[in-house]
Order: structure tokens, then sequence, then C-alpha cells
């Protein structure tokens, strides 16, 4: 299982135009001094505790002016989740899992403690399939049994799904928003299912990786979870924050919208241009590392093109091999 290429069938993101000052922050409501009374402190639950995975803190890093990477681990969880956690914990570092559902059915305790270590869970359908390939009614099913599953054990329904080898269509993507969840790819991708070697996965994503990258691994593997202490040092030596997936994005991540990585909206303080050079030309809207609606590149509204790309799968099941696309065609992500 996991993913073998990238998602070729992403057009390229825009390229960071210049762009203007960021939209500023949503001015702080000036609301007078509380008149009302507290809301009475709820009383203590009885039931089984509901976990809510950490959400994004109102005051979380701004990833258009500080190096963000999100860190995703696909395929589980699995035998080395549990170790991968620790390590996690133990460098203060949050990332996004893609859970996929039977796999969740097998280990609900270790999906349980992702969500309560504070990262964040999205849904990777419940058996792996090639969701183009299913009909709709079959989609639907991969998607809302996994996120049941999910809820199930952590408390929370996921709003994440990122389509097995990344592969969607048009009809995939809008059964995704239909649910009101985001589709999230990556942009940067070391082929861990392939090359089962930590130096491999190390130097491959710590090359790779750039501000607002969406890196995919898979936490069913030995070799990547014993290559996340050093991915990490490595990365935070560069000051690069880590985040999830919501993180990297503030927290707007607009229902079937595709996500690759948020590197072109990454425009440190100290290379702002100044606000009175601002070109009378229109400027190319940033996309913000979102495809926006319609443009996602489509002959057939029903199945689709990303048979044109290799497969394989995580497990070590080599597919057939062939096109390969780039999300954002910086020789980046290398896929096969
Ligand atoms: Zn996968």
């Amino acid at each position: 299982m996991g993913e073998t290429t990238p998602p070729g069938v992403e057009p390229a993101p825009p390229v960071a135009a210049p762009m203007g000052p960021a939209p500023a922050p949503s001015p702080t409501p000036s609301t007078p001094p509380a008149t009302t009374p507290a809301a009475p402190v709820a009383p203590a639950p009885t039931g089984p505790v509901i976990t809510t995975p950490a959400a994004p803190k109102p005051k979380a890093v701004d990833c258009r002016r500080v190096k963000c990477v999100a860190l995703t681990f696909d395929d589980g969880p699995g035998p080395y989740t549990t170790r991968l956690l620790a390590m996690l914990r133990k460098a203060k570092v949050h990332a996004t899992f893609f859970s996929v559902g039977e796999m969740v059915a097998a280990r609900p305790k270790v999906e349980k403690q992702i969500a309560k270590d504070g990262h964040e869970i999205g849904n990777h359908s419940w058996s792996h399939p090639d969701l183009p390939k299913l009909t709709s009614a079959a989609i639907s099913s991969q998607l809302d049994r996994t996120a049941r599953q999910i809820a199930k054990a952590t408390g929370t329904k996921p709003t994440l799904v990122r389509p097995p080898y990344g592969a969607y269509s048009p009809r995939v993507r809008k059964l995704i928003g239909g649910d009101h969840d985001a589709v999230v790819l990556w942009s940067v991708d070391p082929l861990d299912w392939k090359y089962r070697n930590s130096n491999s996965v190390y130097s491959r994503v710590t090359s790779q990786t750039k501000p607002g990258s969406i890196v995919l691994m898979h936490d069913i593997h030995g070799t990547t979870v014993a290559a996340v202490p050093r991915i990490i040092a490595n990365l935070r030596a560069r000051h690069y924050h880590f985040v999830t997936v919501s993180e990297l994005y503030g927290g707007h991540l607009k229902s079937g919208h595709v996500y690759t990585d948020r590197q072109a909206a990454y425009q440190p303080k100290a290379t702002t241009p100044a606000k009175s050079k601002t070109p009378s030309k229109v400027t190319t809207p940033t996309h913000d590392g979102a495809v926006d609606e319609g443009s996602a590149v489509f002959n057939d509204p029903g199945d689709e093109p990303t048979d044109q790309r290799g497969r394989g799968d995580a497990m070590g099941n080599t597919g057939s091999g062939g096109k390969v696309g780039r999300p954002e065609g910086d020789g980046d992500g290398v896929g096969s």
C-alpha cells in the first residue's frame, strides 16, 4: 500500500508570482469586556473521554512568513507507529497521519494515541484501492467507513482525505468535497516504500524539502521510522517549523480543493517587497498551493487519467510503471 508516484495528474500549481502583501489576518474582534457570565463549566464526562486532536492554536506559526514543513505518514497505523509516536513526542513535533481504515480497525489504541499526542489524522480509505476505478457508491463506502472507524477510535472525524496513490478524478474529488473534506497530496516523496533504507529516506527528504512542503512517508516501514529523528534534527537546524497539514494552511482548507504544498505562499519577511513598489499590473493571484475548482486537467468526467502513472505500493509491489508527473515541476519529489 502506499503512494508510488507523485500526483502526476496534478497541474502544476502556479509559480509563486510576486504577491502583494499577504492578506491581513482578520482583525482581533474588539469585543468589550465580557459582560456575559462565563459558560458554566461542563460537568466531568462520565463516558469515554473524547480526545480532540490538537486543534491548530490561534497563534500558530504563519507559514507564509516562516519555514514550515508538514510531515505526513500514510498507510498505518502499523507495527512501527508506536515507536514513531515516541520519537515525535520526544522531538515535540506534530505530524499528520493518513490512516487506512482496516489498519485502524486492527490497532484502534494506536490510532487513539496518535490523536492523543496532538497529531492530525486524515482519511486514506478503507483498503487502499485506486479510487477512480470504483463506483461512486464504493468510493463513498471506502471513505465513510474509514471516517467512522477513525471517529470510533479517536472521537473525531477526519476532514482531510489523501486518496491512495494520490489518484483522484473529478468524481472522486466531488465526492470528497461533498463530505466537506479537502484532498491532500504531497510535494516531497522519498519513495520510502521502494528504497527501504533509512539513509535514502533521510537524504531524499532533507534535500527536497522547501518551505511549505508536504512530505510523504509511510509509518508501516521500519526504515522510514528509523530515519525520522535525523530528518527532524536536520530540518530543525535549518529553522523549519513542523506543522500539521491544517496548520500549514492556517486552518483554512476548503472542501474539495486539492493541496500539494504551500510553497507558493511562502514569503519571508526579509524579502517582502515594499508596498510602494507594487506594480500596477494585475498580478497572478496565488492559489496558495491549492488547485482551483475547475482547473484540474481531466478529459473524462468519470474515470480518469491516473492510470497513466506508475503504480506500485508501499508494501513493495511495484506497478506497471509509467509516466511520472510532478506536482510542482521543480525537480523535487521524484516519483516513478
Ligand atoms: Zn497509501
